[in-house]
């Protein structure tokens, strides 16, 4: 270690030593008072009394110089312009000053002392100097003038002392210094250590204390980011939560009505049916189609429609409620789609359940005012239950949706169940649906052809064309597939398909009469545009003249879309080819709207001649009325029996169509037919004159 003091070592070591000093000097100056007084006046000599008076006095004085710079240095130690090395020259002034006083009490008063006394201040200065040694352990260069300054000059006078008892204490005292300057020496070396020790640690805690502000800067640069990151956190969940919400509404709810959505009816359908809870309930699921809706969005316009659907959301909302109240269960409602709503109840009795459906009903019949239009609707309900028609809910619903679209059939005005059978025509359908995709291309199709007959002058007018199906080897009737073909759009090219083999066919007649070939179109082909053009091309391809093609249609098409319609009859009318109403009178038969249409022939519908009572005849009579006024032809459909026919000439009916005179047949055996016809009806003439 280096040999350091407090005039040669760094600022901080000089600073503690300082404080080791000044901390331990108030001590050291009160025992040196002490001893000194213990010195001066112990020993009354009046000889020596004014000499000891102005020594102690000197040292009182030294010590109240010390005394006040010890005041004041103590004082100054914290503040930041402590001057340490005045400190330093200040206390060691001090130091110097009590050695000089400490060398003159030797010189001065030793050669005149007595054996007891000599004894005495040798104890005594022993002891300030042992003491001196550890109080001023922090200089050593001042802890070994200090102790030097009590013990030698009182050894140097002692051995010129002439007691030689003295000499002894002389040596003794020189002998103690020596071990005093070693211990002296022990004491820098331990101070030196222990204030590095200090220092260093100062240095250590400094140091930490620098990084604890470190730390804590950093700990509250991160206390202000973790509250910003929170308050970005409660924004953002604020944020997640609407987008949430939002999200929900977008998936679960219809934007239109805000009920469920599809997917949300599904899931909860879903829960609702697979709750242990819920295994031993019964649940209904009904699936409600408007009535007349497409009337009101074509009508009014799609604003109102939107309008007509909200109000019905909130009346079968209302029914829920109404429901869910009364049989403490929750119901669930949805809009599937379009003008379909779904509700699953949970109900104890059928009577309920009845109630329920007949409330949706009267409901939905009941008069709707959007702006200044008045609305009303009807409604269809197909009906599914749980557990005892399906356990399935895809199934459930799929039975629903049959129930409803048979129940729109029959259009009876109340809700219809499900039934295994309904299922069954369901499937046909199906089948049916699936056949006629491949139909076209399998070759599947074929045409029959049935003679309608002038009675008057008993030759063939017109030869209706009529459309076969064999499906897997299996025929289907015209009735069942001609609906579904309508259903799914395929009946326009399977229309023109007719047209073009029906016309081809007619076009290689060489039959006397001329005989026409009856079409028959439905409404969705005479509706389509292209239409007019396919007649056209057929006609220009068989070659078969315009006036020998005529189109049966039903009046329904004119209340699809009248105007259309009419457009096409002008179209079809200015190109020379009839039009015959099929099934006249079984529609909604408005004579308002008849007028509109050009024609050239009524077919009076098979169901008023099954029977013929006076009911059907005015009927009849009326119909023939009314294609008289519009300049038109009657045709009578399905006559049978002679009796028929009696009845139908009476009534003035010229052409007829029926099983009595032929069942649809193969175009090669038209020949056959009609040589057979013509030769019956001569034989006949040639019989009756
Ligand atoms: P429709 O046009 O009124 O045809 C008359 C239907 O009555 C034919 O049934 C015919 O076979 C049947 N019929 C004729 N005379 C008698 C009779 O004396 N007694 C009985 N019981 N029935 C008689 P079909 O061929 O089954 O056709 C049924 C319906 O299918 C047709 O009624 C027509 O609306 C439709 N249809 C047939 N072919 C076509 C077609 O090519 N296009 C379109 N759009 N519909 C067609
Ligand atoms: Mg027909
Ligand atoms: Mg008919």
């Amino acid at each position: 270690m280096r040999n350091t003091d407090i005039f040669n070592s760094t600022p901080l070591d000089t600073q503690s030593r300082l404080h080791l000093l000044y901390g331990n000097a108030l001590g050291g100056l009160a025992i040196t008072a002490l001893c000194m007084a213990v010195l001066c006046f112990g020993f009354n000599t009046p000889e020596r009394q004014s000499a000891t008076t102005s020594v102690f006095l000197a040292l009182l004085f030294v010590h109240m110089l010390r005394l006040a710079d010890n005041l004041y240095t103590t004082a100054q130690f914290n503040s930041s312009n402590f001057n340490v090395k005045a400190a330093v020259w200040r206390f060691s002034a001090g130091i110097v000053m009590n050695s000089v006083i400490w060398a003159c009490y030797s010189f001065m008063f030793v050669p005149a002392m007595q054996n007891i006394e000599i004894t005495v201040s040798a104890v005594i200065l022993s002891s300030l100097a042992g003491g001196a040694v550890t109080i001023l352990a922090a200089s050593r260069v001042l802890s070994i003038l200090y102790m030097s300054s009590l013990i030698l000059p009182y050894a140097a006078m002692g051995f010129i002392s002439e007691v030689s008892y003295f000499h002894y204490i002389s040596f003794l005292g020189i002998s103690f210094w020596a071990v005093m300057m070693l211990s002296s020496a022990q004491a820098g070396k331990f101070v030196a250590e222990t204030l590095l020790l200090k220092n260093e640690n100062s240095t250590l805690l400094a140091l930490m204390n620098i990084e604890k502000t470190e730390v804590e800067n950093v700990n509250n640069q991160l206390v202000t980011a973790n509250k910003q990151l929170d308050s970005y956190n409660l924004s953002l969940a604020a944020e997640v939560e609407k987008r949430t919400e939002e999200i929900f509404r977008l998936s679960n709810l219809d934007p239109l009505t805000h009920l469920m959505n599809r997917n949300a009816f599904l899931r909860n359908l879903k829960k609702t049916l697979q709750n242990p809870a819920n295994a031993s309930a019964n649940y209904a699921v009904l699936f409600i189609d408007l009535d007349g809706f497409k009337d009101v969005n074509d009508g009014f316009g799609h604003k109102v429609g939107d309008a007509v659907l909200g109000e019905i959301a909130k009346r079968l909302q209302a029914i829920e409620d109404a429901f869910d109240l009364e049989s403490k269960t929750e119901t669930l409602l949805c809009r599937w789609g379009g003008d379909e709503f779904l509700v699953c109840a949970g109900y104890s009795a059928e009577s309920a359940l009845k109630n329920l459906a007949q409330d949706i009903v009267n409901t939905i019949s009941s008069p709707i005012q959007i702006a200044s239009n008045n609305i009303t609707l009807g409604a269809s309900i197909g009906i599914a239950k749980y557990p005892s028609d399906s356990l399935d809910p895809h199934a459930l619903i799929q039975y629903a949706d049959i129930s409803m679209y048979q129940q729109k059939k029959n259009s009876k005005g109340e809700a219809t169940h499900f039934s295994p059978a309904l299922f069954d025509v369901f499937q046909y359908n199906q089948v049916i649906r699936d056949g006629l995709k491949n139909a076209l291309l399998n070759n599947e199709f074929s045409l029959v052809y049935q003679p309608i007959v002038d009675i008057q002058e008993q030759q063939t007018w017109a030869i209706e064309a009529l459309l076969r199906w064999r499906h897997n080897g299996q025929p289907i009737s015209p009735v069942e597939f001609i609906p579904i073909a309508e259903k799914s759009g395929r009946i326009i090219e399977i229309g023109a398909w007719v047209l073009k083999h029906a016309c081809q066919e007619a076009a290689t007649w060489t039959f006397k009469s001329k005989p026409a070939v009856s079409v028959n179109v439905s409404s969705l082909q005479l509706l389509d545009s292209r239409f007019i053009a396919v007649i056209d091309e057929v006609l220009l391809q068989s070659g078969l003249p315009a006036d020998r093609l005529h189109l049966e249609i039903t009046e329904s098409v004119m209340l699809e879309n009248g105007e259309l319609a009419q457009i096409q009859l002008k179209a079809i009318a200015d190109r020379g080819i009839r039009v015959s109403i099929d099934d006249f009178g079984t529609g909604f038969s408005s004579l308002n709207k008849l007028q509109t249409m050009s024609f050239d022939t009524i077919k009076i519908d098979r169901s008023f001649l099954q029977g013929l009572n006076t009911k059907d005849r005015t009927i009849i009579a009326a119909t023939k009325l009314i294609a008289d006024e519009f300049g038109a032809k009657t045709v009578a459909e399905g006559i049978e029996t002679q009796a028929e026919l009696v009845v139908l000439e009476g009534l003035g009916i010229r052409y007829i169509q029926g099983y009595l005179f032929a069942k649809p047949m193969q175009s090669g055996e038209l020949n056959h037919w009609i040589n057979t016809f013509t030769q019956s009806t001569e034989q006949y003439s040639d019989e009756h004159g």
